[in-house]
């Protein structure tokens, strides 16, 4: 479902991703995790052309953008990197809500003003993502009168609202409170296992590894090693080792 080939990025003249090559299949979750300044967010910010790469492909399902090939015309690129980002749902580390909003016109905004749908037919989804984030009954209420945690579900749910093919997740609970951050990480493992396609950046080694159907561990802009959970259990490459001999 997702496909990255030959993806390098720099900012001002330093290389940050140096070829990054993945694959992601449908309704697997993927762990991207590496150390700090390795590019993981950079991958993610790619795959959503919220940064434009230098070179590579990025395809997610029928949408492709080869930053290789020069595009016919500006136009015709513009509509190539809509298409692409139409296809994936972005959650940050902190969730971005419109704090004049209710729960319900945070995730109606995509649904209904950029993608045109009907706003019953929205609001029956967004109801029953609520539900699935253990937010069911909240649709009312404002960001502010709700906790970090839960004001995170409400970011997932509307990255979901938005019908992608796959859920981006940059460090979703590294801005919350410890004592929240059980809760995301529930709700995320819960979607995972309904069958969302999802990339996930995290440090949190543990969640990762009940979640993970493949892990790519990044390094200096290259994925140095990637397999299945196993690469958390039983690293094969010293960098990763060396990491999670750090992180746990
Ligand atoms: P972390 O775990 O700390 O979030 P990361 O692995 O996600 O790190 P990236 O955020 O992808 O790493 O950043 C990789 C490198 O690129 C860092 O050195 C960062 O300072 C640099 N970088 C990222 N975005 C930009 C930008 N927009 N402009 C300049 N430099 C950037």
């Amino acid at each position: 479902l997702v496909e990255v080939r030959g993806l390098r990025k720099a900012f001002s003249g330093t290389d940050v991703l140096r070829g990054v090559d993945l694959s992601a299949g449908e309704g697997t979750a993927t762990v991207l995790l590496g150390p700090s300044g390795s590019g993981k967010t950079t991958v993610l910010r790619s795959l959503n052309v919220l940064e434009t790469p230098d070179a590579g492909r990025v395809r997610i399902a029928d949408a492709e953008v080869d930053f290789d090939a020069p595009a016919r015309d500006r136009g015709a690129r513009r509509r190539e990197v809509a298409a692409l980002r139409s296809r994936s749902g972005m959650v940050f580390q902190s969730h971005h809500l419109f704090p004049h909003k209710t729960v319900l016109g945070n995730l109606l905004e995509g649904p209904v003003q950029v993608q045109g749908r009907s706003v019953d037919e929205a609001t029956a989804d967004a109801r029953r993502l609520l539900e699935q984030v253990g937010l069911g009954g909240r649709e009312d209420a404002y960001p502010a009168q709700l906790s970090g945690g839960q004001q995170q579900r409400v970011g997932i749910a509307r990255a979901l609202a938005l019908q992608p093919q796959v859920v981006l997740l940059d460090e979703p609970t590294s801005a919350l409170d410890p004592e929240l951050v059980s809760e995301v990480l529930a709700v995320i493992r819960d979607l995972a296992a309904t069958g969302w396609t999802m990339l996930i950046v995290t440090h949190e080694v543990r969640f990762a590894r009940d979640v993970a159907d493949q892990v790519l561990f990044l390094d200096e802009g290259v994925i140095a090693e990637r397999g299945g959970a196993e690469v958390l259990t039983d690293p094969q490459h010293e960098r990763t080792k060396q990491f999670l001999r750090r992180v746990l």
